[in-house]
Order: C-alpha cells, then structure tokens, then sequence
C-alpha cells in the first residue's frame, strides 16, 4: 500500500471523524485569501495548506516541481503537467509534513502561521483551466432509464452502447466552480402538442450526479493513451453535476446531440482528489458482455466503492432533504476505458482536461442521478419538506451533492458542490 494511504495514520493537526479531509485524503485545488492572494492549497481537517508558501521555504527541494514554483499560480495546470509521479512526490512531502510526530511544520510557528489557512477564512476557486470537457453516459442503469423513457422499455439501450463508452463533447468555458450561482437558461423549446416552437426561460431544468476526471500529463496529437497508461494521465476526480435543460434538449439534441441544453453551466467541486487517496477503495465493477474490443480491455479493479447523494434546500427550507444515495461503483464503464476510446483516433488531451463520467444512477428507484429520472419524466412528483412539490429544480432552489469512500474510522471526501439556481431574469 502507499504509505501516504495507511489508515493509521493521524496528522498533528486535529480532524473530526467525519471530516471529507483527513491526512490520507489531501486533495490539491486553488484559494483565494482574503488579502486576494491566490494559491494551490492542500485541503487538511477544516485548514488549507499554502504549497506555494511552502515551496518557496525550500520544502519540496527533493520533488520533480523543485525549480519551479508551480504552486504560486492561479490555477493546477502547470502541477498537473508535471505528470503523476511529481503528483505522488510532492503528496509524500506533505503527508509527512502533517504527521503526528513530525515537528518540522509543528513548531515553526512563524510558518506555520503563513500556510495554515482556516478554510472558512477563503474562497475556493476553479481548480484547473478547463481545455476540453467531456461527458461521458456510462452508467447502464441511468442509459437504461432515459432509454425505457424516451424509446422502447423493452429495448432500452441503442446497440453501440455495450460497445463505445459514448460521450459527447461539451463545452469548457462553462464550467465552474462550487458556489457560482447558476441562471435559468433561455431558450427554444417545442411541446409535443405544439404546431411550433416557442423562445422563453427553460422550464425542465434539471442536475445530473456525475464524477469528473481531471487528467495530468496529456499526449501529442496523433498518439494514443492505451488503458495500461491511463491512469498516468489522470491526476484525480471531482464531483460534477451536468445541469441540464431538458426541454431545450429534447428540441434540439437529434440528429447531433446536447448542445444549449448543456452548456450553460457544468459545476464542480473545488478539491482534487488524487488517485493516489483513491487506490484503497477500488473495487471490481461490473461483467462487461459483451466484452469490449481489445482496446477496451483492461487489467484490475478500476471501479470505486464511493458514495454520492444528492440534497436539495428550497429558498424557504432552513435545511436540505436527501434526494438520492448512490454508488459510483455501479459505473460500466471505466475511466481507463473513457480515455483509451476518447484518445483511441489520435486526438489529443491537455493538463487540466474535465472528463465527466455521466449521469451515476444505482438499480433502485431511490439511487437515481436525475430529477428525470427520479420524478420519471414528470409523471411522479415529489414533495419536499415545505409541502411543495417538485417534477425538476425551481428558481431559488439550492442543490448540494456529496461524495466520499468510506474508510475505517475516516473518509475520503470531496466536500460539497452547491449551486443555487436563480431566475432567468435576476
Ligand atoms: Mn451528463
């Protein structure tokens, strides 16, 4: 195992059981202190750590990021370029700076006091400059679902689907962090009873639960990442929900695909959380049958035990009500196989690249990723705690997903991704 994994171990710095950021997790993203300073911070308990603070004492002098201060820049890209080894080295360096029993960091009070930040002292950033963003639609059960909706229950699945990890490019610019106010999208739309379409503010919007890759070193144009080198490419993951207007996509997505109806907004969650804190909570996914070409074909476990669950907090509601748990275990595809098939004609992927996994939907009714599919289509509202009923998301309306694997006696989270939706007229 890696050392910086072992369960046993506890930082100097106190952390609450039920933190999402013990010593084994150690997520990377970008703060902004008060003073306006921007930095790369390690999450730890409810601390920030500043890298590039200390980067500049002289702490990662024996890493691969040794000459270059790449913590003192707004964004992970230049970090993650340095591949996942310099990844895995500059983890071990602050795994042990925060070890109980280390009083390298401990007793230097006066840095100590420049690089522990209290993470409600600071506003998280985006963490990486986002090149490209893919979606991918790899859970079976959530295909499956929208398939029984819109098609045939008894066919659900088109017949490329067992056979392609299908995706579809989305759209960079849009996405943002944890906390952005996401607007109710303009657009055009047609009911089925319609003679024509009609322009106005999106009225089935919509989340879809999703975990994000964000890739490392990427590759030259014309080469491929096979599956046995994927996951050197790929630095970590992150909570992601692909908003969605589902009455614009309905309109426009054939012959091409989503367009305006995804590319409003695509949230994620501000820490990356690396493979590395990931690697013990691997486990086998599901038979694949028909097995996949060869280049889909893998060695390992590359599904992970993690729970997800999505919340909802109504303007007037003083709390959230849980609207779905799930597993993104159940996943059919994997991320070795999304980038073996995404890069498999040559194309190339940059640092910093967002991989959406698609909607994470279990096999039961209560583990679905989507209000589409939870309220099924519309034809089974639910009803919150204030008495309202909701078929998709209001205006004011307030969705926070949650994710983490479950160690023993700690867990390896992500923290929240919260948005809240405003009107399309504020
Ligand atoms: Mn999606």
């Amino acid at each position: 195992m890696n050392p910086t994994c072992d369960p046993s171990l506890k930082s100097w710095i106190p952390v609450s059981a039920d933190s999402d950021f013990p010593i084994q997790n150690l997520p990377f993203g970008v703060f902004c202190r008060r003073s306006g300073e921007v930095a790369v911070g390690v999450a730890i308990g409810d601390q920030v750590l500043d890298l590039a603070v200390l980067h500049g004492a002289g702490h990662f002098s024996g890493t691969p990021v040794a000459t270059d201060n790449v913590f003192a820049r707004p964004t992970l890209n230049d970090f993650l370029a340095c591949g996942r080894a310099a990844g895995s080295a500059v983890r071990a360096v602050v795994s042990s700076l925060l070890a109980e029993g280390n009083a390298t960091l401990r007793d230097d009070t006066t840095l100590r006091n420049q690089t522990l930040v209290p993470q409600s002292d600071v506003e998280m950033l985006l963490p990486t400059q986002v090149g490209n963003y893919v979606d991918f639609y790899s859970s079976k059960e959530h295909a499956t679902n929208v398939g029984s909706m819109f098609r045939d229950p008894s066919n659900p699945l088109l017949p490329n689907w067992v056979h392609i990890p299908v995706g579809y490019n989305g759209r960079a610019s849009s996405v943002i962090v944890s906390g952005v106010d996401v607007r109710r999208p303009m657009g055009q739309t047609k009911a089925d009873d319609a003679d024509a379409p009609t322009y106005g503010p999106c009225r089935l919007l919509d989340f879809e639960l999703e975990v994000g890759f964000i890739t490392g070193s990427g590759n030259e144009l014309g080469a491929q990442i096979p599956t046995d080198r994927a996951a050197d490419h790929i630095a970590g993951m992150v909570l992601l929900n692909d908003w969605s207007a589902r009455d614009i996509q309905k309109w426009e997505y054939v012959p091409l695909g989503p367009f305006l109806g995804k590319t409003f907004a695509t949230s994620i969650s501000p820490w990356l959380v690396t493979l590395d804190a990931l690697e013990p909570f691997r486990v086998p996914g599901p038979q694949q049958d028909p097995q996949p070409l060869p280049y889909l074909q893998f060695s390992g476990d590359w599904a992970y035990d993690m729970q997800l669950e999505v919340w909802l907090q109504a303007a007037d509601m003083s709390e959230p009500v849980r609207l779905t748990k799930t597993n993104f275990r159940y996943m059919y595809w994997n991320m070795l196989q999304q980038l073996a098939h995404m890069t498999v004609n040559g194309t190339n992927v940059l640092p910093g690249d967002l991989y959406g996994s698609g909607t994470v939907s279990g096999p039961t009714e209560d583990s679905r990723g989507s209000m589409l599919e939870i309220c099924w289509k519309g034809t089974k509202p639910l009803t919150l705690p204030n008495g309202q009923q909701r078929k998709f998301i209001a205006d004011g309306d307030t969705v926070i997903m949650r994710g983490w694997c479950q160690g023993d006696g700690y867990r390896i989270g992500f923290g929240e991704l919260r948005s809240t939706v405003l009107s399309a007229s504020e």
